[in-house]
């Protein structure tokens, strides 16, 4: 009989051996955002699909590729959340942030939604952990907000992390730059490819994010933005870099680098990783978006903000090496049914210890059942017999050292947390 219906392509279950990867990142994200002062934000998974349409602008691939979009049972359109950033721009307007000390500080974990072709660090349904700061200017944020993503990444204990770093300009000096890259494209329309051509028509900063062989000469003898920025932004690009410094955050400028999103403005940066190949290699990435609320019909509001993938995290943590996966303290075993329920009162008291502790329900043969305890990466082993019950004891066994003792009840606990404590 063949199951009726498979894992939705793109999708995948997140199994309890990689939840304690989840944790790590979750904590280290409420961690290290909440001592930087930003707070938890939650918003739904579905919004207008207006809103996304709004901010992404002309030209870019999550509009008109990658959304799932879906009109509801009131014929309106929705679409599942492909990024972070205008949801919580809305939130901010809707829960009357904007009337609370600048900027508002926020940070976010969860699902997003992108129809992408499926492959290794790239799925359908994938999480994010990011953080906003909204509300105020100042390019101080801006270092900010790289260096909670940068103690992130150190926290998680992921080394090899390149920052690349650039300037997209604004409203004043990127019209300019614009014409300028499209004058020094416009002989070379015929050698390029299409995808190219079509970026050339709407939004010609995106004819550096081409993968594609034959665009590369010309990338790299391109006019540069951060040579044509107004004063404003290059003066703002001077604070971000001295800010780096201070912190004693290492980067490199990459005058290739430009946004998705259409919003983006000034300061735009990635976080790549020298693990992961080509297309994949960013980790997470992100920049200011001062022209993003004034596009979706609020107040003019600057803003800066980044988000960094988990999934590709996760792969990181994982050829790291260092199992996260963390085995129960303690693994309990009954030889016979009539000594289950003093091996299950033994369990409940080492538990409102504080002690992970699992009881093995089986009646197999002992040495199978030690295999699957150290299996499971149990430190301590409680076996209990006809004998041990009988008088009132337990055999203590250390896994690591395969070496046990029997003590009276009254000597358990202490004797448990004796030998965790010589691990
Ligand atoms: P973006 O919002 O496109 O700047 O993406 C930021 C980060 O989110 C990327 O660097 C990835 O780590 C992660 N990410 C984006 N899209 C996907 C996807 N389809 N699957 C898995 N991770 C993704």
């Amino acid at each position: 009989m063949a199951p009726v219906a498979q894992r939705v392509r793109g999708t995948q279950d997140l199994l309890p051996a990689d939840r304690p990867y989840w944790d790590l990142m979750e904590r280290a994200a409420s961690e290290t955002a909440g001592r930087a002062g930003y707070q938890r934000i939650e918003t739904p998974v579905f919004e207008a699909s207006e809103l996304f349409k709004r901010s992404a602008g002309e030209g870019s691939d999550v509009v008109s590729k990658e959304m799932y979009s879906f009109t509801d049972r009131g014929g309106r359109s929705l679409s599942l959340r492909p990024e972070g950033t205008a949801p919580i721009v809305r939130a901010y307007f809707d829960g009357g942030l904007d009337q609370e000390p600048q900027p508002a500080r926020l940070y976010y974990v969860g699902p997003f939604f992108r129809y992408d072709r499926p492959q290794a660090g790239r799925y359908r349904q994938f999480h994010q952990f990011g953080i906003e700061a909204i509300g105020e200017v100042h390019a101080l944020l801006d270092v900010e907000a790289i260096q909670v993503g940068w103690e992130w990444f150190r926290r998680l204990g992921v080394g090899d992390l390149a920052l690349k770093l650039n300037s997209i300009g604004d409203e004043v000096c990127r019209p300019a730059y614009r014409e300028m890259l499209r004058d020094y494209y416009r002989p070379h329309l015929a050698d390029l490819s299409e995808d190219s051509r079509l970026r050339f028509e709407k939004n010609p900063l995106r004819l550096f994010d081409s993968k594609d062989p034959e665009d590369q000469p010309y990338k790299e003898r391109a006019p540069r933005i951060v040579d044509h920025l107004c004063a404003p932004c290059a003066e703002a690009f001077q604070i971000v870099q001295a800010g780096l410094r201070a912190e004693g955050i290492s980067f490199e400028l990459d005058p290739t680098l430009v946004r998705g999103l259409d919003y983006y403005t000034r300061t735009v940066f990635e976080f790549q990783h020298g693990s992961l190949s080509g297309a994949q290699n960013a980790l997470g990435g992100g920049g200011r978006y001062d022209g993003l609320a004034a596009e979706l019909g609020y107040r003019a509001t600057p803003g800066i903000g980044f988000a960094l993938g988990l999934e590709r995290t996760l792969l990181i943590l994982r050829q790291l090496g260092e199992s996260a996966v963390e085995g129960p303290d303690v693994y309990a075993v009954a030889l016979q049914p009539a000594d289950q329920a003093y091996a299950g009162r033994l369990a409940s008291s080492l538990r409102a210890r504080g002690l992970r502790v699992v009881l093995d329900p089986g009646e197999a043969r002992l040495d199978a059942r030690l295999r699957k305890a150290a299996r499971r990466g149990a430190r301590v082993a409680v076996i209990i017999g006809p004998d041990e019950r009988a008088r009132g004891e337990a055999v203590i066994r250390d896994m690591r050292l395969k070496t046990q003792a029997t003590v009276p009840e009254g000597e358990i606990v202490a004797a448990v947390t004796r030998t965790l404590g010589e691990i």
